[in-house]
């Protein structure tokens, strides 16, 4: 099978069976979502859903969260991964959303990324769920299934790498959807540990089932 024929499958099979896939994670506006990504950094998106109820009621705005203390909003993400880090990322990036954003998430990789706590891969998990950009953030699962599937190469070593890989040749109208194609896959059936291929409905298309002959 040709890379571009992996590419035609893959887009194929996920496209008319996952239409319009969503993130898992539970926001109501864009500084929800926002709030919602830095939090799920190294974390379950399960986890995070627990806690931003509360924190969203308490602190519905950048000005409610850039205006509180680290004592105050550190107990509502203690359960999360790394919430001291993520508490004073939290107070910092919505400071600068109301001192220099007007309270307004940014449209662009280049000023999400002058956020703190804001890395690459959440900057572009925002315009894609957000503003319907064609970005391709690159997080663990997409980074394992896509290697497997033999979209991406085995030599690519960096997510920047993967994304740049992905984003050429899978169709632009299909980008933002495509990855989270490829975080559900992971999630529930390519598991890093022991991927479910007995389950799997596209090892026609999966290089590592090719390869292994399962
Ligand atoms: S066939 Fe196996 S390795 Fe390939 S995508 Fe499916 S679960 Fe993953």
């Amino acid at each position: 099978m040709t890379k571009k024929e992996r590419y035609e499958a893959f887009v194929k099979y996920f496209s008319e069976s996952y239409p319009q896939p969503e993130t898992e994670l539970q926001y109501s506006n864009p500084f929800e979502l926002l709030v919602a990504v830095v939090l799920s950094a190294q974390c379950t998106d399960a986890r995070i859903n627990k806690v931003t109820p509360a924190l969203f009621r308490d602190f519905p705005t950048p000005e409610y969260m850039a205006s509180s203390h680290f004592d105050e909003l550190f107990p509502y993400i203690r359960s999360v991964s790394y919430p001291n880090n993520k508490t004073k990322h939290l107070l910092a990036l919505s400071k600068k959303l109301v001192e220099e954003f007007n309270s307004e998430i940014p449209t662009t990789i280049k000023e999400l990324t002058s956020l703190q706590g804001v890395g690459r891969k959440t900057a572009n998990v925002i315009v894609s769920v957000l503003y319907n950009q064609p970005a391709m953030a690159v997080d663990t699962h997409v980074f394992r299934v896509s290697k497997r599937l033999g979209l991406v190469t085995q030599t690519a070593k960096t997510p920047l790498e993967v994304e740049r890989q992905l984003v050429k040749h899978i169709p632009e109208e299909y980008i933002s959807r495509a990855h989270h194609w490829l975080i559900l896959h992971g999630r529930y059936v390519c598991l890093a540990r022991k991927p479910q291929c007995e389950k799997c409905e596209i090892i026609h298309f999966c290089k590592y089932f090719e390869k292994n002959k399962l």
